[in-house]
């Protein structure tokens, strides 16, 4: 039974508890984050905390501990979990914030209520050598979310109903479309690669700032991989030689078929390769204390 965290205390899973009156539960009213940890160590951890805090500050609440007792929390939970992680240890951190609970229903702020916080952590399975060799199907459908997709908010519905209606067309991923423009994934950002250089839409409301996506951008730059962050028309995505879409838990996944048609030459793409190469070589050097 895994260790979860809530309010303060460590406790087996099966008997945390929240009151049905949690904002959490009745309104979506609250923040998350995934935050990988490769062989316990967490990856890219002030950056998820900074995301975090812009997301805390987006839905008006206060962050309720300081970075330096998350990072405890988070790593005590992670030590927690270790066992029923596998030998390397590749655990993925869940954590969530929400206004907390009230007990009369009303949308307004409540006041002098205090914040419900949880965070759990699942082991992460070793990529899939099948995705590496053919890839994953992915469909554009309309963006049918809300203005502020910067934030990571806990309030998902349309992101669960784009995701499932991908996975009715036997997709593993929704390309949402905003105003013409490929934006993100239902759960993912998203790459394209034409002649030769890396493309992905700047960060605006329209999409939630990746922290794997900043990775990719950050380890391009350094390994002299032309990229650029441009507007995506669909026009463009489906004329692509490469789509990926990124994020931490499945860090860079070659798209092959989009919208039942081949992307590219219909397998993993030759820049995909280059890329996933630089992540991975990042991620063991995280997982033996090089670098966070
Ligand atoms: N966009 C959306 C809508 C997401 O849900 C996610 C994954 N949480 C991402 C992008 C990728 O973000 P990250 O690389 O930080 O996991």
């Amino acid at each position: 039974m895994p260790t979860v965290y809530l309010n303060g205390t460590f406790m087996p899973m099966e008997e945390a508890c929240i009151p049905v009156t949690d904002r959490g539960f009745l309104f979506g009213d609250g923040v998350y984050e995934v935050i990988p940890a490769y062989g316990g160590r967490l990856f890219r951890l002030p950056h998820h905390l900074q995301r975090l805090q812009n997301s805390l500050d987006g839905i008006r609440l206060a962050n309720p501990l300081e970075n330096s007792e998350w990072e405890n929390i988070l790593n005590t939970l992670l030590a927690h979990n270790a066992e029923e992680a596998g030998p390397n240890n590749d655990q993925a951190v869940y954590l969530q914030v929400t206004r907390g609970s009230a007990a009369k229903r009303d949308h307004s702020f409540p006041a002098d209520i205090r914040p419900t916080v949880y965070a759990a952590s699942n082991p992460i399975p070793d990529p899939d050598p099948q995705i590496a060799r053919q890839g994953l199907a992915a469909v554009t459908l309309d963006d049918i979310r809300w203005k502020r997709c910067d934030i990571k908010a806990t309030t998902l519905l349309a992101n669960v109903l784009l995701r499932q209606q991908a996975v009715d067309q036997h997709a593993a991923e929704a390309i949402l479309v905003h105003d013409g423009l490929a934006t993100e994934g239902s759960a993912s950002n998203l790459f394209v690669v034409k002649d030769g250089i890396i493309l992905t839409p700047p960060k605006n409301e329209c999409l939630l700032p990746g922290i794997t996506r900043d990775l990719v951008l950050e380890l391009a730059e350094k390994h002299a991989l032309p990229c650029k962050e441009t507007d995506i028309p669909l026009e463009q995505l489906l004329h692509a030689d490469e789509i990926w879409i990124t994020s931490s838990t499945r860090e860079i996944v070659p798209i092959t078929r989009l919208n039942n048609q081949p992307v590219g030459e219909g397998k993993p793409g030759r820049i995909w390769q280059a890329a996933i190469e630089r992540y991975r070589e990042y991620k063991d050097s995280v997982r033996i204390g090089i670098v966070d």
